[in-house]
């Protein structure tokens, strides 16, 4: 057998991704039944899609013969439209993640460096070592972005940041001024990716313009995504703002048909779905408090969150959230475990319907018995 040892060493040193555990996965290895199942691991919207991008869906399917638009002009103009940017400032991703790859391959050299934050996004020291690149991970303050010392570290051959604004899994958020500051600092040929994930639910005091500084910076990358609010997590639809020179260089290695045609119909649909957001947000601010005052009555630490997902310590040993999490598997309750971030003693939660987090809490007081 061979071992493959041709491989890059960069690319046989990744630890694979851990993804949120499937229900039907869950369901075969603890022997329960699916529909009893309740699913908080991934951060995906707990309403499901939308109704507009079902219908949109539903139209699009009599297309599917054909290749879909590759330069995704429909999705594109609703982007557009709606964040007041020309069509080449766009970038289409299969998800986000896609985003944040295309970045590290379009920007990064092998051997180059790229800068993010302990207890940062995962995916984006993935997407380093994937370009052969060096990870720079900075340490965190109170388990959100230390961006002060994140410009300290930026060495001659840094040529990418990544930030998630909030963060994920932390829920940390680092408000507007902070980060026109960290941005200020940054000196031009190195491209920070902004990833805004979980944006849409930010209360509209703590909203800021993102595509301004793209405006006024050359050297900055905002990416979206239509998985998290907009429910869109299944059909993988993300997009980046940037100026032309960048967006056209991500374009050049991005797959021409990296978003499908059933994604760009619903995602046309989803993005304007204004009241969706809306009670969205709203559901996700009364699940928060749902959660963290039970958490408190318990006497739970909990990071608070500006996501729609909160980071909760179950115990003081490190095998606290394998433990935890094994028994909540075993009452059919599936949340993230963040050992690989470094955080052995908490779990993520994602802020499900009511019956959901309730569901939760009853399990995790058995849990923790
Ligand atoms: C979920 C998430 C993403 C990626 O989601 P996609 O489904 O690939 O769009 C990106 N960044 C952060 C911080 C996330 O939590």
């Amino acid at each position: 057998m061979t071992s493959f040892q041709f491989a890059p060493e960069y690319v046989r040193a990744i630890a694979p991704y851990q993804a949120g555990k499937p229900i039907a996965e869950v369901a075969r290895e603890f022997g329960l039944d699916e529909a009893g199942i309740v699913k908080l691991a991934s951060n995906e919207n707990p309403r499901g899609m939308p109704e507009s991008a079902r219908h949109a869906i539903a139209q699009a399917v009599a297309d599917l013969g054909r290749y879909p638009d590759a330069n995704g002009f429909a999705l594109k103009t609703a982007i557009s439209a709606r964040y007041d940017v020309p069509l080449d400032w766009i970038t289409l991703g299969n998800g986000s993640n896609d985003i944040l790859e295309l970045a590290a391959h379009a920007f990064v050299q092998p051997g180059q460096s790229v800068v993010f934050s302990q207890y940062g996004f995962l995916v984006y020291a993935l997407a380093t070592q994937g370009a052969g690149a060096q990870a720079i991970e900075v340490p965190a303050r109170d388990f959100g972005h230390d961006l002060s010392a994140m410009a300290a570290a930026i060495r001659d051959d840094t040529r990418l940041i990544y930030i998630a604004n909030p963060n994920n899994p932390t829920g940390t958020f680092a408000p507007a001024e902070a980060l026109a500051d960290f941005l200020r600092q940054v000196p031009s040929h190195v491209v920070v990716v902004l990833d805004e994930a979980y944006n849409e639910y930010l209360p509209a005091a703590l909203q800021y313009e993102s595509t301004e500084w793209v405006r006024q910076y050359p050297n900055l990358v905002v990416s979206r995504t239509m998985s998290k609010a907009y429910g869109l997590a299944g059909l993988r639809v993300g997009f980046a703002i940037a100026q032309p020179v960048l967006t056209d260089l991500m374009n050049r290695i991005r797959q021409p048909f990296n978003v499908n045609s059933l994604a760009q119909a619903a995602a046309v649909a989803a993005l304007t779905d204004y009241a969706f957001l809306g009670d969205s947000a709203e559901l996700n601010r009364s699940g928060y408090e749902q959660l963290t005052q039970a958490f408190e009555v318990m006497g739970l630490d909990y990071v608070p969150s500006f996501g729609n997902f909160v980071l909760v310590k179950v115990g003081s040993d490190d095998a606290a959230g394998s433990r935890v999490n094994l028994a909540l598997l075993k009452q059919g309750i599936i949340v993230r475990p963040v050992n690989n971030y470094g955080l052995p003693q908490w779990l993520r939660i994602t802020v499900g319907l009511p019956a959901e987090n309730t569901a939760f809490l009853s399990a995790l007081k058995l849990a923790l018995a």
